[in-house]
């Protein structure tokens, strides 16, 4: 199912057509498709079915309030990385209990803040945190619920700058030394200490990563299990991956299958924490035009978007896929073009040699799959404000962050008195 579909031969966002979001919300913009977001959610609930497990969605690949909250009203909870994606939890109404902090750097504000908040889970990284965590906690007359993040030594077989479970990677705790920083951990005041918590890496197409890497964590709680330890539950982590170009997807009854038996007779509760999969294909960034450029071996499309709304090309060689909004006419010619943006790096590029019908200054474009890592990773590089979001619902939409300013995004900038006023 995809939500952006031509009609009369005009692209839409469900029954929006995203001429009308260029003319009236300007471009460059992204627009999320609330249906598609749903639909992604349910498939996996569904899968799940059976297990109990609870779905957080991994704020980081798209923060936006409405995003967190069309999930949040669906039933999900939410994995955060920071104290202002814990915020943006809360502010969107994802209940504190279902609320995960992960990350390797938290801070002692960000514990307490999370503490004070009743988050229901700290996936703890080291044992450096671990104790500071145990620390705060006792300060505060609170009690931390902890997962400790294991790092099982699995590659993920995805982008070197996306794969977080191999031992040379900074994330989690090694195998070897797990078993002894839990039991350290279980005996800390203000710790809680009652789960595992794995996730190897970003955009995973095969289901075999997850298996060994959720066997892994099942062995390690059956043996904590044995030693006397009560283990309530197992997170699994985030990951998987999507369609970009033409990439058949990992199969989301196998992937629960092996959740199911890598967690056989623990009676945990488990807990996933995808973002990529719920919204990135549930957004396109729509951009416009600017010049059709001729060089000497290749034909330049350079439209309003750049690296700094959309990052993922030029940081992780990405694939998005590009198409116009008014559908070309049957028998069109293709020809491949470089589409980039204005900004001044030779990286500001979208796609290279991307084979599309003739188009001209003015015609609308989508870049699609920018659901995820998108906006949240968008920058004022060359001082361009930051790019808008625009969420569809059927025949509906609304902006759900308008494009700042000129005004206030100077505004932010101050004067030292050195200087002058
Ligand atoms: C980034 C991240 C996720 C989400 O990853 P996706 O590939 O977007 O599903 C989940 N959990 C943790 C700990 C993460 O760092």
């Amino acid at each position: 199912m995809t939500a952006f579909t031509y009609r009369e031969g005009a692209l839409h966002a469900e029954d929006v057509a995203l001429a009308r979001i260029a003319a009236e919300v300007g471009t460059p913009v992204y627009v999320y498709a609330t249906s598609a977001m749903e639909a992604q959610y349910d498939a996996l609930v569904g899968a799940l079915a059976g297990l109990d497990a609870l779905v957080c969605y991994a704020v980081k690949a798209n923060s936006n309030l409405a995003v967190i909250r069309t999930f949040a009203r669906r039933g999900a909870g939410a994995d955060v990385v920071s104290e202002g994606e814990l915020r943006r939890a809360l502010a969107a109404g994802v209940p504190a209990s279902k609320i995960i902090f992960s990350g390797i750097g938290k801070t002692e504000a960000e514990m307490e803040f999370a503490l004070r908040a009743g988050i229901g889970q700290f996936n703890v990284e080291s044992e450096p945190e671990m104790i500071a965590l145990s620390r705060i906690a006792t300060r505060l007359g609170l009690v931390a619920t902890v997962a400790l993040r294991i790092n099982p030594d699995v590659d993920a077989g995805s982008h070197a700058k996306i794969t977080t479970g191999r031992k040379e990677n900074k994330f989690g705790i090694d195998l070897a030394h797990a078993a002894d920083v839990f039991r350290r951990g279980a005996a800390l005041p203000g710790l809680a200490v009652r789960g595992l918590a794995v996730h190897i890496g970003s955009q995973l197409l095969d289901v075999a990563p997850f298996r060994a890497a959720f066997d892994v964590v099942g062995t390690l709680a059956r043996a904590l299990r044995n030693g006397g330890h009560p283990i309530d539950r197992l997170d699994f982590g985030g990951g998987i991956g999507i369609t970009y170009r033409d990439e058949p997807l990992p199969d989301l009854a196998l992937y629960a299958a092996i959740a199911r038996e890598a967690a056989d007779g623990l009676g945990c509760r488990l807990v996933f924490e995808p973002g990529r999969f719920l919204v990135g294909n549930a957004g396109v960034l729509l951009t416009r035009v600017l010049y059709v450029k001729d060089g000497v071996s290749q034909r330049f499309v350079i439209v309003d978007a750049a690296m700094n709304d959309l990052i993922r090309p030029t940081l992780y060689d990405a694939y998005h896929g590009i198409d116009p909004v008014l559908a070309p006419a049957p028998g069109a010619p293709l020809d491949p073009v470089d589409v980039v943006g204005p900004v001044c790096e030779t990286g500001d590029l979208f796609a290279a040699q991307h084979v599309l019908p003739p188009v001209a200054a003015g015609a609308l474009l989508v870049i699609r799959s920018a659901g995820a890592y998108g906006a949240v990773m968008a920058s004022e590089y060359n001082s361009r404000p930051l790019v808008p979001e625009v969420l569809v619902k059927g025949g509906h939409y609304a902006v759900v962050r308008p494009r700042p300013t000129y005004e206030s995004m100077l505004g932010l900038d101050r004067m030292p008195d050195w200087l002058g006023p």
